[in-house]
């Protein structure tokens, strides 16, 4: 499973690599399947229809919504960018509400909510699945005032099921991979229930499979009425990311979305002054103050690196997309410290802590995480804050803060004499590095939020942190 995962990125990436944003033409099998997706999930009925004489293809149009939800290229054609996100496994529950929902119209009027498991799934304990589920609804009772009750026979508010394909609410189940699950908004009846597709692998931990504590609070989410969140770092966001269940905070766009219907847990009083950090907020372009993580090329794309997230763009293109880390490489770390492209072998490091990862496209390569002592530094190096090849040396510059280490590619270790001063080799940085990367001869080197712009071996430009990210 995870590798149809991977796979389906992997085409992606190939095909945008080698058709840009250019419409490519695409099977019957494929047109079949985006034509699916744009009636289960954006209200679609017919494929083109007459107005005022005219022929209008309602497909070109819900294919516009959807890449508009996405923040990808609005074309209305079914272009290669498109179809990679429609690939991608996800929530069953549409993305535009059908019958025009604002948020907030579907409540619950108490905030005393029972649930019920009505059965389990084989592929874990049922020990597993009743933490899962504790956890799932714990994420919003944290935030809220709503508190929930487990009973085990009877109606309950939530009643959670396993089922495969047609199963009885006219909204059946797919087989393996595509819709995971899905829920309804709260109101009588069905409403609150909250499905999961038995022909996926769910596990507790573990990434081979979906987590089903992750999927559950997401179907949680619209069983307290949240619809789906544009916010690619947002839980109620509608693919599926595999993140580290273990310390996963609920992301602020969805404490925002959940205490705009039920207001905060008055047993934890909230500083309206201090906004609690503990809850993740997704990078903005557009922040001045933003201070990136790590800068990196990708076979001829710019990925920007920040908390659990990073944004891919073609070199100067107005168009980017941000994604969470884990949903394109699910074995790397959250967040990372500092990435490279490495050119002699076709593979992109990155760096956390004292561990380095090597990333072969969409795939953590063999023997990876290696400790930073495999590089031949020393113990004492407690992280790279940021790292860079530099095409003139041929070498490779691991920056930590004001020095750094040139590492030569061919024999594998760092050189003799390092680390050295960074003002050495780029006069007048005496600032701390905390990203940096070569483009087109240039080196950037990021120090806060502002970008030094080195070139014939001196100081260029002093540019803004955006100068590579469209705001
Ligand atoms: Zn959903
Ligand atoms: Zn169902």
């Amino acid at each position: 499973m995870k590798a149809f995962y991977q796979l389906c990125i992997l085409i992606g990436l190939v095909l945008r690599t080698h058709s840009g944003p250019v419409p490519a033409v695409m099977d019957k099998v494929e047109e079949d399947l985006a034509k699916d997706y744009l009636k289960k999930l954006y209200n679609m009925k017919e494929e083109t229809r007459r107005t005022f004489g005219r022929t209008v293809s309602e497909m070109s149009e819900k294919l516009a919504e959807m890449q508009e939800f996405f923040r990808l290229t609005v074309t209305g054609t079914l272009d290669s960018e498109t179809l990679e996100v429609m690939k991608k496994p996800r929530c069953g529950v549409p993305d535009v509400a059908a019958y025009n929902a604002a948020p907030g119209n579907y409540k619950w009027s108490t905030n005393k909510l029972t649930y019920r498991i009505e059965n389990y799934t084989p592929d874990m304990s049922q020990a597993e699945v009743d933490d899962s589920i504790v956890r799932a609804l714990k994420v919003w009772a944290d935030v809220t005032p709503l508190r929930f009750t487990r009973i085990y026979s009877g109606v309950a508010d939530i009643m959670i099921s396993f089922s495969v394909r047609d199963h009885g609410d006219g909204y059946p189940f797919d087989g393996p991979n595509g819709f995971l699950a899905h829920a309804f908004y709260p109101f009588p009846g069905i409403g609150g229930d909250a499905h999961f597709d038995d022909d996926e692998t769910f596990t507790f931990t573990s990434q081979n499979g979906y987590i089903l504590f992750l999927v559950a609070a997401h179907e949680f989410g619209h069983a307290l009425g949240l619809d789906h969140s544009r916010d690619p770092g947002a839980l109620m966001y509608p693919t599926y990311s595999s993140r580290d269940a273990s310390t996963f905070v609920l992301p602020q766009d969805d404490v925002n979305g959940i205490q705009s219907i039920y207001g905060p847990n008055p047993d934890k009083p909230v500083d309206p002054e201090k906004p609690d950090p503990t809850h993740p907020v997704t990078p903005d372009t557009c922040d001045a103050n933003l201070v990136l993580d790590a800068v990196t090329m990708l076979r001829g794309e710019m990925l920007f690196f920040k908390n659990g997230l990073f944004w891919r763009t073609q070199p100067f293109s107005y168009q980017t997309e941000q994604h969470l880390i884990k949903s394109f490489w699910p074995e790397a770390p959250e967040n990372i410290d500092a990435a490279y492209e490495s050119p002699s072998n076709d593979l992109v490091y990155i760096f956390k802590g004292q561990k380095v990862w090597a990333l072969s496209g969409y795939d953590v390569a063999k023997g990876y995480p290696k400790p930073l002592s495999s590089l031949g530094l020393s113990k004492r190096v407690k992280n790279i804050s940021a790292a860079l090849y530099d095409q003139h040396s041929r070498k490779t510059l691991l920056f930590v803060d004001d020095v750094y280490y040139s590492y030569n590619e061919d024999k594998k270790k760092v050189d003799r004499g390092n680390p050295k001063r960074v003002d050495d080799l780029f006069p007048g940085m005496t600032e701390k590095v905390t990203a940096a990367f070569q483009y087109r001869g240039f080196t950037y080197l990021y120090s806060g939020p502002r970008i030094f712009e080195f070139g014939y071996g001196r100081l260029l430009r002093v540019l803004n942190n955006n100068y590579f990210l469209p705001c």
